[in-house]
């Protein structure tokens, strides 16, 4: 039986273990629990073009409008055309998404979608509904909880299997498999306010970058328009449904923030947290007034629970507080239409991966769909893998080196104000000068602490991003850039 080391436990770990677990000794390795993951927290929804007036190739033409046409066309036209055919083996399989009162589907519109094509489940927790079903799916998978994958173990080229470390007992073990498939999602950590789970530190991409995998579209991360945040700490997403149903930006003065700006409260999301950004930065608080919608405890019960879990007034005042902060990255370990990546027998799913499906901006609701696909496709590769015959090495001990590195907060600070909704060319150089006086490229992970670990790897994201950044020649999607790029010198 082959042997399948997946890292990750959000939707692309998960559904790609449902995959191969009849076929393939499955071990499924993840650095907290199986809930911790940013998969459990998605609330807009999943995108399938499954309503009848609905058609993949405008769901292509949407995804790829949102992308800048920076996507790669035969990506997008694998997550729309094979999309809709999981979603319905999944409701098949026994998945509850939400239903009209007369039984159909029910389709939800988001922004820059021209259909309605966005399902829920169970309201505004649709992630924590499917990947907990997709979990409960799981019969015959080995799972090592607690456990943080530290780097490749790469024999002649070819991966043949990770260094992991369980937290609990220190111990360090190199679980060696016929295919090892890194899902450990993004990197939203990098910066100070984020959506995303205390997890998610661009591990894999640091992982894949240290053995030499390409890299791609770093240079594009999204950055989402409201976080619930309280005293400069963020808790949590207030989910964009929440403006389409006509919820509006506004100051501690009630000024309408967007009113003077194209599609208002619901222009792209770039372009919304570069407003609040700017007039935060004229010395204003930030809030979204939903006084305009109905019922909104019934119809947002996960954001209501949130919100009373954190003791916001919105009942009497009718605002949130939000803040803009980081939530997706489209850019990662560059993969084929297959999952496979840059180096053999190593695959990459979910958003960890750049297979090229979302351009320079995410459409709404697409990146669990692709959690979806790129596991499916990886599944067909892996369970085509010859088994792989593993050599026995000597382990060799790497001299130690003391770290030199930032602390997270200086980290996440530079991060937000060089890497962030606004950058410069002058800025993502004076970013790199800091960077350049820590030693995070000479360490070994295993040598390191989990803090130090974290620390490093979304030092080398920032790496990453800040080059890539200053590679692109204009603003695009994404990435916002303020000055021009310099001429080039003729003769
Ligand atoms: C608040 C929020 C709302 C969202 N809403 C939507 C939405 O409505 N629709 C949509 O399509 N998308 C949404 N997204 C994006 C979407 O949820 C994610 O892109 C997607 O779930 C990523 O899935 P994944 O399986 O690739 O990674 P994740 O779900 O992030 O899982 C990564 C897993 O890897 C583990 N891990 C990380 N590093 C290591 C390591 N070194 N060793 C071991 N394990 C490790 C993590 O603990 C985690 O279990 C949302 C994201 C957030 C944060």
């Amino acid at each position: 039986m082959r042997k399948v080391i997946i890292i990750g436990a959000g939707l692309a770990g998960c559904y790609l273990a449902t995959q191969l677990q009849d076929t393939c000794d499955v071990t499924i390795v993840t650095k907290k629990s199986p809930k911790d993951s940013n998969s459990m927290l998605a609330q807009g929804g999943i995108a399938a073009s499954l309503d009848p007036g609905d058609s993949p190739a405008e769901h292509a033409a949407d995804t790829l409008t949102a992308g800048q046409y920076h996507n790669k066309p035969a990506a997008v036209n694998q997550l729309v055309a094979t999309g809709p055919k999981l979603i319905q083996q999944l409701i098949k399989a026994g998945m509850a998404f939400d239903r009209q009162a007369d039984g159909q589907l029910d389709f939800g519109l988001e922004g820059a979608h021209s259909h309605h094509r966005v399902l829920h489940a169970n309201g505004d927790r649709t992630g924590a509904a499917l990947t907990s079903f997709v979990q409960s799916q799981l019969h015959r998978v080995q799972w090592q909880s607690n456990t943080t994958a530290l780097a490749l173990k790469v024999q002649d080229d070819v991966c043949v299997g990770i260094t992991v470390r369980n937290e609990r007992t220190g111990q360090l073990e190199t679980l060696t498999g016929d295919a090892v498939v890194l899902a450990t999602g993004g990197l939203g950590n990098l910066f100070p306010l984020t959506t995303n789970n205390q997890t998610i530190t661009g591990d894999g991409i640091a992982i894949a970058a240290r053995a030499g995998a390409a890299i791609s579209d770093m240079a594009f991360v999204q950055f989402h328009p409201t976080l619930l945040t309280l005293h400069g700490q963020c808790y949590g997403l207030i989910t964009e449904a929440i403006r389409g149903s006509g919820a509006i930006l506004v100051d501690e003065n009630n000024h309408r923030i967007m009113a003077n700006v194209a599609k208002r409260d619901l222009a792209p999301r770039d372009v919304v947290a570069r407003h609040l950004k700017a007039w935060q930065q004229q010395g204003h608080q930030l809030f979204l007034d939903i006084s305009a919608i109905p019922n909104f405890t019934q119809r947002f019960p996960g954001v209501t629970e949130n919100l009373d879990n954190h003791h916001v007034p919105f009942r009497t005042t009718n605002r949130i507080p939000i803040q803009p902060g980081a939530h997706f990255v489209m850019g990662g370990i560059t993969t084929d239409l297959s999952a496979q990546t840059s180096i053999p027998r190593l695959f990459a799913i979910g958003e960890v991966a750049c297979n090229g499906v979302h351009g320079a901006n995410r459409l709404a609701s697409n990146s669990l769909l692709d959690c979806l696909v790129s596991a499916e496709k990886a599944a067909e590769k892996i369970q085509a893998l010859q088994p792989l015959t593993i050599r026995p090495t000597a382990t060799t001990n790497k001299p130690a080196v003391k770290p030199i590195l930032p602390t997270l907060t200086d980290l996440q600070d530079k991060a937000w104000q060089y890497l962030g909704v606004v950058r410069t060319r002058t800025g993502l150089r004076t970013f790199l000068d800091w960077l350049a006086q820590f030693n995070y490229r000479q360490l070994t992970p295993e040598q390191l602490s989990d803090n130090e670990l974290a620390i490093a790897n979304l030092c080398l994201c920032a790496n990453l991003i800040a080059n890539a950044a200053l590679a692109e020649p204009k603003s695009l999607g994404a990435h916002y850039i303020k000055e021009p790029a310099a001429k080039k010198q003729v003769g």
